[in-house]
């Protein structure tokens, strides 16, 4: 792992970092649709001057950068405070879906809205009894003329109260072992048969919704991978949620750091041995997260794939962003549970992180098994 940039790469963050100088969006306005609409907007100046599809190949859109890149990418845009893009989970998660397993129609088709965030995405795995075991998942779609008749539920959609097409895995075959009978669809949330409940986070916020499903219908021109091919495209999702998000996460660590050291000197705590001790381990904590993301993106770059390690980065990532951001409540004192601080609200939204995703103990099960190869659990 060599952490120094080439002359190139150096080159490529001058150029990046003068761009979002010229054209930062400034501040985010207040409420959800407002703020939304504003995402979309940056999203599409971003992808005007071909940032948007950062990772993706120049044939389909993209800038076809290097992995450096897109890490360098990821940190500037973090440094930046500028917001994220609308559609991130169509750019980080159901664009490469569909570079992976679609076939060109379907790349013809979908892939460009999502990059001038014309059509929002959202994904449809989690279900009220299907969570981390995905696979067992009770949403079924029904052979018919021409497509697939869809019945079931959905729960935790992040964004579907915005979108245009899910992500949607559903049973097509019950007869056979549950990881088999699975299939990937895209699905076109504006049908009567879809309708969307928001449901309120610990944050106030409605960032995702609760999904019912009565006979929807799906042409078979929607269907990713191939009838019954569903887990093994979920998976290609799962991989690259993990690991396309976690370095722009480790950023926004480093970043939220100082602010806590920032706050600490405000608060005349520098000299506190006990905060001392406290930001001390954040930092190597920090520290630690930072490099694992490097090893992570050499890794890539040796197999072309995300692998299992982005489950560790992912893991490690929401312990420390809930020790931090717990810290500062702690420093703040009283004045803690007081909601004009941004902090209170970073406090709460990270109480999601050991869970979106993937839970922790999850993450952990799949460390221990792919990663250290130590046997599966319950067997023998
Ligand atoms: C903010 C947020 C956004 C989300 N957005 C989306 C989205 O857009 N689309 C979507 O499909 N889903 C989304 N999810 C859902 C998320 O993926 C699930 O919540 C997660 O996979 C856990 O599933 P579950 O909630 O059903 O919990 P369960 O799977 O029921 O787990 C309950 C508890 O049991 C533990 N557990 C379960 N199985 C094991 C095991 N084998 N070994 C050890 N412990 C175990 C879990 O770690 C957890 O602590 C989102 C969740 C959050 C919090």
């Amino acid at each position: 792992m060599d952490l120094t940039l080439s002359p190139e790469e150096a080159a490529f963050r001058e150029e990046l970092r003068a761009w979002i100088e010229a054209n930062s969006p400034g501040r985010e306005p207040e409420g959800d649709e407002a703020a939304f609409e504003f995402r979309k907007r940056w999203q599409r100046e971003l992808d005007a001057a071909g940032w948007a599809g950062i990772s993706w190949p120049k044939e389909y859109g993209g800038r076809g950068a290097s992995l450096i890149e897109q890490a360098i990418f990821n940190e500037e845009i973090v440094r930046s405070k500028a917001p994220p893009m609308a559609n991130v989970l169509a750019l980080a998660m159901g664009g490469p879906t569909v570079i992976a397993h679609g076939d060109e129609d379907q790349k013809e088709r979908y892939l460009p809205p999502i990059l001038s965030a014309e059509e929002i995405w959202c994904q449809g795995f989690s279900e009220p009894d299907s969570g981390s075991d995905l696979a067992s998942l009770k949403t079924r779609a029904e052979k018919t003329d021409g497509g697939w008749s869809v019945t079931g539920q959905k729960v935790w959609t992040t964004f579907a109260h915005h979108a245009k097409w899910c992500m949607l895995v559903a049973r097509t075959d019950r007869d056979v072992p549950k990881h088999k009978g699975l299939t990937y669809f895209l699905m076109d949330m504006e049908q009567d048969a879809v309708q969307v409940r928001p449901l309120v986070q610990i944050t106030g916020e409605s960032e995702f919704n609760e999904l019912f499903i009565e006979d929807a219908y799906i042409p078979d021109e929607n269907v990713v991978g191939g009838v019954g091919n569903g887990w093994m495209v979920a998976i290609t999702t799962l991989m690259h949620e993990r690991a396309t998000l976690a370095f722009g996460l480790q950023v926004q660590v480093q970043i939220a750091l100082l602010q806590l050291r920032e706050l600490v000197i405000e608060r005349g705590l520098e000299n506190d041995p006990i905060v001392r001790q406290r930001i001390g381990q954040l930092t190597i904590e920090a520290e630690v997260l930072r490099l694992n993301a490097y090893r992570g993106l050499t890794q890539i770059m040796k197999t072309g794939v995300p692998g299992p390690e982005g489950s560790l980065g992912k893991w490690q990532w929401s312990e420390v962003n809930q020790s931090l951001t717990e810290a500062a409540m702690e420093i703040r004192g009283a004045e803690a549970p007081l909601l004009e601080s941004d902090w209170a609200y970073r406090f709460l939204r990270a109480r999601a992180n050991s869970i979106e995703g993937g839970t922790t103990e999850i993450l952990k099960n799949i460390v221990a098994e792919r990663v250290l190869g130590l046997p599966r659990m319950g067997a023998k």
